[in-house]
């Protein structure tokens, strides 16, 4: 993302920015300057004496705090940047607790438990091995304690069976995680928010510490994050909260909107101020984010409005499928970039609503070797399981990869130890080859067992007729018969089963190696990826060398230039020149799971959602929608969302001028085109 020159601010941000008499809420709208009134804010508060330590900037996540410290850096220098309080609440609350744990019978060590640590422990403290049940327990108690309900509260407000179960297993948790001298993450606010209420001196302590306070994204702190704002700030009340309510996502994590509407009237002498010019967005990508949240009852009344010109139309793809929205995603990068209207792949991100659309995604960027990364999220290729496979391939194309060697070798486990290999790579050193051409060395008979040795040859002879039948399947079915027979020949799913206690969990590993196996069965039989053109047929070997190509092209990469693959949820407070929201169809965005009643609420989160995703675009924004798509292992009709509807793409001079419609069209099969006539594309 590009850092714009030095902050000029316009009247209504300066005066939020100058307002330090009593606390400040700026309420408005996406990209009307909300976190850049932050940034200066704290430059502000240094000019008028605040030392560095004394002002404590609070942001959603990690990442926008490092933004946020960056961007401070450039206002106030390295110095005084480094000296910031800028965290997220969960790592304030680490620092609360690091420094006076002791007073809440916490040790300095104590740790913090990850979700699935938590989880060990709920089963534990329950008595169950069911990771179903423990995981709805999890959730119960998380709610719970963001809502500020001790155990024994939980118990008094649970309202049926399970609700009371799980209040019943809290008390047990809680008394493990206390003998443990461990903390979970809603305990990371619940406690310093404890602590503060209840001990005076150390509340007096922080205030003093802290001595002012700016909140980012105010709109999705929940309760007890409102306590422990309202706690750190006491009576002076000096602090400056800034957010959207119509940008509150996170409801379902029991954020609260009643953080804004309570504000007034805790803070008697609040000052709120609203900003209505955005400076993010093209006005065809801001009349789509008014008309679709114009659905949603207002809590605050916002106009926002933009000097920048009506810009590009939006586009709204139409797709087959999946593969044929990342193909069309794919020829729309090549396209603005051959256009010149984007000269780094970090101007575009693609948005959708769930984690595991990124992997359609990923394969065609991967083909058309376009550089990303999937934030929020883990990559594909990085799954283990597909990590394994991609081992064995590039052994395939390469007996000489060490590295690919060593984990194929023990993935699954065949009987050749840590020793074994250890003593096999000592000689394969000594002798200057690689660990494959080693293990059939004569003489490796002087540093290993006969028996290690036969484990050895039996796995290489293995791997060479693998390489020798991979050369030879060519085509679809051919590929197939052949990569099926090697994950049985292999024991693959049985490793998965084995080493993965959660049986769901070892079957979505499982289709994951599936749906691989599929994608490469497809390219070597050169049949269309929906929607696409057919290609040469192709052997399991040369498909297996365009991967080894890829997966070293993918790690050498440009760390920055790189395409955002992102959740909407991750989405939050950034922005790109060029973005393409994918899968807009219902029951994708708005999200509906099976016998879901969808009320009006979480409709209403969800269109929240979609205003977020199109407010993240500055110049062009597509969105995509699927004619087909698949569900589970099925595939089904696509409908698509009603949020695009909303957009109302046709008001306006939102209309797409047919020249340049045909001159976009024209420049997407031009790059389909080329794409498919690179080496394997
Ligand atoms: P969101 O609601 O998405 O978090 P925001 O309100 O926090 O948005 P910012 O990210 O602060 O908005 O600003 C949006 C963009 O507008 C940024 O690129 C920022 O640098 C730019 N911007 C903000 N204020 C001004 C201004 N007064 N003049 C020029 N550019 C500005
Ligand atoms: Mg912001």
């Amino acid at each position: 993302m590009s850092s714009s020159p030095p902050a000029s601010l316009n009247p209504a941000q300066l005066e939020a920015v100058h307002h330090l008499s009593g606390p400040c809420l700026v309420i408005a709208g996406a990209g009307s300057g909300k976190t850049r009134v932050i940034t200066t804010k704290i430059a502000r508060l240094l000019e008028g004496g605040y030392l560095p330590r004394q002002i404590a900037a609070i942001t959603f996540t990690n990442k926008a705090a490092q933004e946020m410290r960056e961007r401070a850096k450039s206002l106030v220098g390295p110095k005084a940047a480094k000296d910031l309080a800028i965290s997220t609440f969960h790592s304030l609350g680490v620092r609360l607790l690091r420094e006076e744990g002791s007073r809440l019978g916490l040790k300095e060590q104590f740790s913090i438990l990850d979700s699935d640590d938590v989880l060990s422990v709920l089963k534990d403290a329950g008595g169950t091995t069911d990771i179903n049940t423990a995981r709805q327990w999890q959730w119960t108690i998380s709610l719970w304690k963001n809502q500020g309900l001790n155990a024994a509260q939980a118990a008094a407000a649970a309202k049926n069976d399970n609700e009371r179960a799980a209040a019943a297993v809290m008390t047990r948790y809680q008394e493990r995680l206390a003998a443990y001298q461990a903390v979970d993450f809603d305990d990371l606010i619940q406690l310093p928010l404890k602590l503060l209420t209840t001990d005076a001196e150390a509340r007096a302590k922080w205030q003093d510490k802290l001595r002012y306070v700016l909140v980012d994204e105010y709109q999705d702190t929940n309760a007890v994050q409102y306590e422990l704002l309202k706690s750190l700030v006491g009576d002076r009340g000096m602090f400056t909260a800034v957010g959207d309510d119509d940008q509150s996502i996170y409801g379902w994590r029991g954020a609260t909107i009643e953080n804004l509407k309570r504000l007034p009237s805790d803070y008697p002498l609040l000052k709120v101020i609203p900003l209505e010019q955005n400076y993010r967005s093209t006005g065809a990508i801001l009349r789509a984010a008014n008309n679709v949240i114009a659905g949603n009852p207002k809590i605050y009344e916002k106009k926002l409005w933009s000097e920048y010109g009506d810009g590009e139309p939006i586009a709204l793809l139409e797709c087959d499928g999946e593969e044929h929205e990342a193909e069309r995603a794919v020829a729309r990068i090549n396209a603005l970039r051959a256009e010149g209207k984007a000269p780094n792949y970090s101007d575009f991100a693609i948005l959708y609503r769930a984690n595991h659309q990124a992997r359609i995604f990923e394969q065609a960027l991967r083909r058309a070797q376009i550089p990303y990364k999937v934030s929020g999220g883990q990559s594909f290729f990085d799954r283990a399981e597909i990590k394994d496979l991609c081992a064995w391939l590039r052994l395939l194309v390469n007996q000489d990869d060490d590295p690919a060697f060593l984990r194929a070798v023990s993935t699954p486990k065949r009987g050749i130890g840590h020793q074994t290999l250890g003593s096999l790579g000592e000689f394969a050193a000594k002798w200057k080859c690689s660990m494959f051409e080693a293990l059939f060395a004569e003489s490796l008979s002087s540093a290993l067992s006969t028996r290690a040795i036969g484990s050895l040859h039996e796995f290489g002879r293995y791997v060479n007729d693998l390489e020798y039948r991979a050369r030879h399947a060519e085509g679809h079915e051919a590929a197939r018969t052949l990569l099926m027979e090697w994950l049985l020949d292999i024991g693959y799913e049985q490793h998965l089963t084995d080493s993965e206690e959660n049986e769901k969990v070892a079957a979505a590993r499982w289709s994951n190696v599936i749906d691989f196996i599929d994608w490469i069965a497809k390219r070597c039989g050169g049949l269309p990826e929906d929607g696409g053109q057919e290609s040469e047929k192709q052997t399991v070997l040369q498909v297996a060398q365009t991967i080894s190509i890829i997966l070293s092209i993918a790690e050498r990469g440009d760390e920055q230039d790189q395409v955002t693959l992102t959740t909407l949820h991750a989405s939050k407070g950034l922005e790109w020149p060029h973005v393409l929201l994918a899968g807009v169809n219902e029951g994708l965005l708005p999200f509906k799971v099976e016998d879901d009643d969808m009320t009006p609420e979480r409709l209403q989160e969800e269109r929240r959602l979609m205003y977020v995703g199109i407010t993240r675009a500055r110049q062009t924004l597509a969105v995509s929608t699927l004619r087909r798509r698949k569900k589970g292992r099925e595939t089904i009709a696509g409908i698509p969302s009603r949020f695009i509807a909303e957009m109302k793409l046709h008001e306006g001079s939102g209309r797409e001028d047919p020249r340049e419609k045909l001159k976009r069209m024209r420049a997407e099969l031009a790059a389909q085109a080329a794409a498919r006539a690179t080496p394997n594309g």
